[in-house]
């Protein structure tokens, strides 16, 4: 095989296993050295794609997107991770699919779209599955809250509750710091600065038992919910181990400390210290001017109006705010276009295109069972109704699975999904082209949408559906239990203008009625 091309190795050839290392190893690495990991991602894609180790050459891939991403090349790390999943979707390959969503999601949280950063964040948590390397599920979950905490969602503390708690048992202490300024952050994005101030005490604790300097980034977070708290003096000396020149200088984000000493000069000003404001506010000020960092500028001219007015300058001030009013604008609209070229960079090619609407369905699909999920539900079930107003009618059926919690208790929990999976199966029997469709709302309860057919003949059909599950042979998954389903099942015959929640809400009250006459029945007002 030696000459064979491209040369595939050996599964022993000593150069795969070194490939490999170096791509687990970059993975990890990546988050924290720019420098070096940037180099050896570029050569272990050419060495990868000389052997012919494609999955490693793609993860390999995959890393330099990310660092190109950091380093504001977002447009080009964008289009290498969609270029990786086609790849990773055509091979099957889950964990550089995984991986490919955390890029995509970072991608478009920095160009903006956050609900469609949170889309690959989901899936990226979804597809790697809980059976994955602990630390990269804390990584994945880390961002799964952080996109969540962007879009105003407070399931963020959830997450970030449950993943902090993986970090403390790895014993992680990088990933323990990252979860814990993330959670500062997010709470006072949330607005509650005692909960931020709680996290930011955890993170400061966690990072002296630990002796390991907090970068200013972190310190940042810290100042900000004392800032939050009119905890000023506090806020100042939370932020002083930054000011040492090292420490200014080692500056992850790429924004040269410019933003620390942005917060610096707030916490002075306010603290009424104008001169010490006015001193942090110019180094910060020259920073930006050095490293083109233009909205830290745009945000210092708004801190440099309030200093003078601070100072008792309020025409000086009135000047500044102008230009912070000008500035602000220009950069916004620089700042559109600069996504919408980035866009479409990344969309170029009309693969790419039908690649996106793919992964858009997958979103809108529930990974245990494929059927539609909730937010299908939420954004098709309204559309429908529009559509149809009134005629011709639709029938809305909950169905929940009886004594399930028993399967779970007597079998195992494995077989429970694998009974989910089953009736999921047996309830596609309604997607027969017509528009109707089942989705699992979550849990073991479904919901089945039936058009095109009178509520007389959709009772029927449900009668059928309840009895296919019944009768469906279970002894060989469950033994001796049996499955059954009761479901509640409504219309919107004689509705003037019924409402997706007006529906559930008639089903679920005919579904209550159903379990309470005794489970495996149907209970409709179907018609
Ligand atoms: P009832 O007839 O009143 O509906 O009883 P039940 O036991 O089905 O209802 P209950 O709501 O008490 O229990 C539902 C159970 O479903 C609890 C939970 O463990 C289980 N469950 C929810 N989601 C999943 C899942 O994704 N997989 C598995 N295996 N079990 C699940
Ligand atoms: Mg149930
Ligand atoms: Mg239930």
């Amino acid at each position: 095989m030696a000459d064979a091309r491209p040369p595939a190795p050996a599964p022993d050839d000593p150069r795969a296993a070194e490939l490999l290392a170096t791509v687990d190893e970059l993975e990890m690495l990546a988050r924290f050295d720019r420098g070096s990991a940037e180099q050896r991602a570029e050569q272990t894609v050419a060495d990868a794609r000389e052997l012919g180790l494609a999955e490693i050459e793609q993860r390999a891939q995959l890393i330099k997107a990310d660092l190109l991403r950091r380093r504001g090349n977002v447009a080009e790390a964008g289009r290498i991770a969609q270029a990786v999943q086609r790849w990773a979707t055509d091979d099957d390959s889950r964990r550089t699919l995984a991986r490919s969503h955390f890029v995509l999601s970072a991608v478009f949280q920095e160009l903006g779209d956050v609900s469609l950063g949170l889309e690959h964040a989901v899936r990226a948590v979804d597809v790697l599955g809980e059976d994955a390397d602990p630390a990269m599920r804390v990584d994945h979950l880390t961002r799964l809250g952080d996109c969540l905490a962007l879009n105003g969602d407070e399931a963020a503390r959830d997450r970030y509750a449950q993943v902090q708690q993986v970090a403390e048992e790895l014993g992680d202490v990088d990933r323990q710091l990252m979860v814990l300024n993330n959670r500062a952050y997010s709470e006072t994005l949330f607005g509650d600065f005692d909960a931020a101030l709680g996290f930011s005490t955890q993170l400061q604790a966690v990072a002296t038992t630990s002796d390991v300097p907090l970068h200013i980034g972190r310190l940042d977070t810290v100042a900000r919910a004392l800032m939050g708290l009119g905890r000023l003096e506090e806020a100042e000396a939370a932020l002083l181990p930054g000011l040492r020149p090292e420490a200014l200088a080692a500056s992850l984000d790429g924004d040269a400390g410019a933003d620390f000493l942005l917060t610096l000069a707030e916490v002075r000003r306010r603290r009424g210290n104008v001169a010490g404001a006015q001193e942090s506010l110019d180094e910060s000020v020259r920073r930006c001017e050095e490293h083109g960092l233009t909205s830290i500028r745009v945000r210092a001219r708004r801190e440099q109006a309030e200093l003078h007015a601070a100072g008792g300058d309020f025409r000086a001030a009135f000047e500044e705010h102008k230009l912070y009013s000008d500035e602000f604008m220009d950069l916004q609209s620089a700042q559109r276009d600069a996504r919408a070229r980035a866009l479409q960079a990344m969309y170029e090619t009309t693969e790419a295109r039908r690649q996106s609407r793919r992964y858009r369905e997958l979103s809108l699909r529930d990974p245990l069972t494929g059927l539609y999920n909730r937010r299908f539900l939420d954004e098709q079930l309204p559309r429908l109704l529009r559509r149809t107003a009134g005629a011709p009618e639709v029938s809305v059926a909950l169905l929940d699975l009886d004594y399930f919690k028993l399967v779970n208790d007597t079998c195992s929990h494995e077989v429970g999904d694998e009974v989910l999976r089953t009736v999921a199966e047996l309830l596609l029997d309604i997607e027969d082209g017509s528009g109707s469709f089942a989705a699992r709302m979550g849990g073991e309860e479904f919901l089945l949408v039936l058009v095109g057919s009178d509520p007389r003949a959709a009772a029927r059909r449900l009668e059928t559906l309840r009895g296919d599950v019944a009768d469906h042979p279970w002894s060989e998954l469950t033994g001796a239990l049996a499955i059954t389903v009761s479901i509640g099942a409504t219309s919107t015959a004689g509705l003037p203008e019924p409402t997706a929640l007006e529906l559930f809400g008639r089903a679920d009250a005919h579904l209550y009625r159903a379990k309470r006459q005794g489970r495996d029945r149907v209970v409709s007002d179907l018609t």
